[in-house]
């Protein structure tokens, strides 16, 4: 399980001529750079690059520093955040904001254990952080990453120790002074060049000591995350107002805390008297296929836990899920 020592030069000289321009990267200098770095990677988690920027955009317009995101609210951070999905995230880079803020006075932990304890901030994330903003020699291990070590090894991501695996070559991943951008290149050309599928192999700086290219018996190539089918019924209260009420209340574990009718899981179509059927219709939340039937009732009474919103407008945060049953009960009018 050795890599060649030449890897991180050639990498970091492909990275040279052909990374990309990112609004986050900023000089090493930049006294940006933690806010930036920060925001970035908590926008990152689970979204694709082309998704984030202008939601990142958005955010350093209205929030130009740290201490500014830190002095938001929750409220105001999930209406910026919103359409972005995995809310969690912007509660937690919040929270992280404030606790960098008061405890560490606008700048980052010094250690790797104390990164780690902040809101927010996994393994991967601590790792990132470390090696971007303090040049430590450290690797963030994603789904790119593993995926450039496994082919380049051509051994099953299932038998490999990723931990192990970076201590054992230690001597030879970190043969630079440039861990910050080494950090970086590393995610880059596992976007970029050695991609899930079809990897740029023939152009591809590694290829001449890449064991996967060169090997007649390739490890097998890299399946997107199991799709999930599940059946859901979602019953909302309307008025002749063009309002519908919604509740924080949910039991449905990856929406709780949101703005949402009633909903239930169910295993197949169900017939309820009280209520008219609407339509059906899909829709995805990473890998779940929600198969949805939508259900209402013209009513001036609600639940005690419900309140009405305008199904046109909310100043208050809403969830892309309920905006699209939004969509669908506006038909009605
Ligand atoms: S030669 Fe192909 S498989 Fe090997 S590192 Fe390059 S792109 Fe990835």
């Amino acid at each position: 399980m050795h890599i060649n020592p030449t890897l991180p030069k050639k990498i970091l000289a492909w990275y040279d001529n052909s990374k990309r321009d990112l609004p986050w990267r900023v000089g090493k200098k930049s006294p940006k750079k933690l806010y930036y770095r920060l925001l970035s990677e908590f926008m990152l988690q689970q979204t694709q690059v082309k998704t984030v920027i202008p939601y990142f955009i958005n955010f350093t317009k209205k929030y130009k520093t740290l201490k500014a995101l830190s002095k938001s609210n929750e409220k105001d951070i999930l209406k910026m955040w919103e359409g972005l999905g995995y809310y969690r995230r912007a509660r937690n880079l919040l929270a992280c904001s404030k606790e960098l803020v008061i405890k560490y006075k606008s700048k980052l932990p010094k250690t790797l254990l104390e990164i780690k304890k902040l809101p927010g901030v996994g393994e991967y994330t601590a790792n990132a952080l470390f090696g971007l903003i303090y040049n430590r020699p450290t690797i963030a291990v994603d789904g790119n990453v593993k995926r450039v070590f496994t082919r380049i090894i051509n051994i099953d991501e299932a038998k490999i120790n990723f931990n192990k695996f970076i201590e054992k070559n230690k001597k030879k991943l970190f043969t630079t002074s440039r861990n910050a951008d080494f950090v970086e290149a590393l995610m880059e050309f596992g976007a970029l060049i050695c991609k899930p599928k079809n990897p740029n192999c023939l152009t591809c700086c590694l290829k001449k000591t890449c064991k996967y290219f060169k090997s007649n018996k390739k490890i097998p190539g890299f399946k997107s995350k199991m799709i999930k089918n599940r059946n859901f019924d979602i019953f909302c209260y309307i008025n002749k107002k063009k309002q519908i009420a919604l509740t924080k209340k949910s039991q449905i574990s990856f929406l709780k805390n949101f703005n949402l009718p009633e909903i239930k899981e169910t295993n197949s179509f169900s017939k309820n008297k009280n209520w008219k059927f609407l339509k059906n219709y899909k829709n995805s939340i990473s890998n779940l296929r929600l198969n949805i039937n939508l259900y209402y009732k013209f009513s001036n009474k609600i639940p005690p836990t419900y309140n009405w919103y305008s199904l046109k407008e909310n100043k208050e945060f809403v969830p892309s899920f309920t905006k699209k049953i939004f969509r669908q009960v506006s038909s009605l009018f």
